[in-house]
């Protein structure tokens, strides 16, 4: 069995504890089949809710559609499809009346 160096010092003394590998000499310890979980960036809402892929939002403020003449009201309610790993538009909606367009997490909140 060999295990991968370590994630944070690069360590090849490496062990596995349970599910997780554990690094001795810097103390990082880290679980290799998280790594699935972790494409998924970290995004927040107006809040600082946690949001995740699925989940419902209702718009924090009115947001202008770009390229229209399209408001959306505050309150607006809004499903997750996909979460990217955008500057400012990290939320992929769909948005009650207007469809599907990127939304910036900061400007929902979780419902
Ligand atoms: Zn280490």
């Amino acid at each position: 069995m060999s295990f991968p160096a370590c994630l944070q010092c690069e360590s090849t003394y490496v062990y596995q504890d349970q599910s997780n590998y554990v690094c001795p000499e810097c103390g990082f310890e880290w679980n290799p089949s998280d790594n699935s979980d972790d494409i998924s960036p970290v995004v927040k809402d107006a809040n600082g809710t946690l949001l995740q892929e699925g989940d419902k939002v209702t718009l924090a403020k009115d947001l202008k559609v770009k390229g229209s003449s399209l408001v959306l009201k505050i309150g607006t309610k809004a499903l997750i499809k996909r979460i990217v790993d955008g500057k400012d538009h990290q939320l992929d909606c769909k948005v009650d009346g207007a469809g599907e367009m990127m939304v910036t997490a900061q400007f929902v909140k979780k419902a």
